[in-house]
């Protein structure tokens, strides 16, 4: 197994049976981000790539369910997902293979594109990420490709919200650079309308101090009114044989509790 990996425990989606559309040992992504687990971004950029052939994801895939009992399959893995110009035919390969549901894990800077939009709109649930409230922090958090505009991914994930029928949540990673902003930060996602917004901090091994149950608690306040969960107050659930071992020591998820 090289793409397909896990299931991962997640409090957010249950047993998560990851694939990686990119499918490479070193991180490519459109961010940087302060807190990223994954180390340094060796490629940031935004240009769409199709490194990882469909017939590769079903061999995988189907191999991975004869062994593993998963709740859904996640397109997820080292960088930002949406980057592989295939996402959707890997998406659609996801859907021929098995009836679990499947899920998309992406930071949203692509989301300006009717392309990647119409790709993640195959998935049954998305999740983006949004964690400032204007250009200064965006820059000083994500650290994004220089063609990448704050207004720009904000504007993306309204036009997303818009067209997707399935269930859209945007996740907040909460870290002392963004706590005092948690209630701009949720304003602005008041106007992107997703299903559910989940309140994050990096609980896995990050070169940010993730924040204390009472410090994340204290900034619930700001998401009252929308559907929000918080990753101190979720469980995270057993799995049992797992698949894809190298990829998970690389996403250093193995011995994940
Ligand atoms: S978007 Fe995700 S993979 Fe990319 S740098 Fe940020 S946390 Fe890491």
């Amino acid at each position: 197994m090289e793409v397909v990996y896990g299931p991962v425990p997640s409090w957010r989606l249950g047993r998560s049976l990851g694939v990686d559309p990119q499918g490479g040992w070193t991180k490519r992504c459109s961010f940087d981000c302060l807190y990223c687990s994954s180390g340094p971004t060796a490629e940031k950029t935004v240009e769409r790539r199709v490194s990882v052939f469909p017939e590769r994801v079903e061999r995988e895939l189907r191999e991975a369910l004869r062994e593993v009992e998963a709740d859904v399959i996640t397109f997820c893995g080292l960088g930002e997902p949406t980057l592989a110009g295939n996402l959707g035919e890997l998406i659609g390969v996801a859907r021929r293979v098995s009836d679990l549901p499947v899920a998309v894990l992406t930071n949203s800077s692509l989301m300006g594109s009717g392309e990647v939009r119409g790709e993640l709109a195959l998935a049954d649930l998305v999740k983006g990420k949004l964690d400032a409230e204007g250009e200064g922090r965006f820059r000083e958090i994500n650290r994004p490709h220089p063609s990448l505009r704050w207004e720009g991914v904000v504007e993306g994930m309204r036009e997303f919200r818009r067209e997707f029928g399935g269930e859209f949540a945007v996740e907040v990673m909460v870290i002392p650079q963004n706590l005092e902003a948690c209630g701009r930060i949720a304003e602005v996602i008041r106007t992107i309308g997703p299903d559910e917004v989940q309140v994050n901090t990096p609980l896995r091994p990050s070169p940010v101090r993730p924040l204390r149950r009472e410090e994340l608690e204290g900034v619930l306040g700001s998401f009252e009114g929308m559907r929000f969960r918080w990753v101190y107050g979720e469980e995270k659930p057993e799995v049992g044989r797992r698949v894809g071992f190298r990829r998970l020591r690389l996403l250093k998820r193995t011995g994940e509790p």
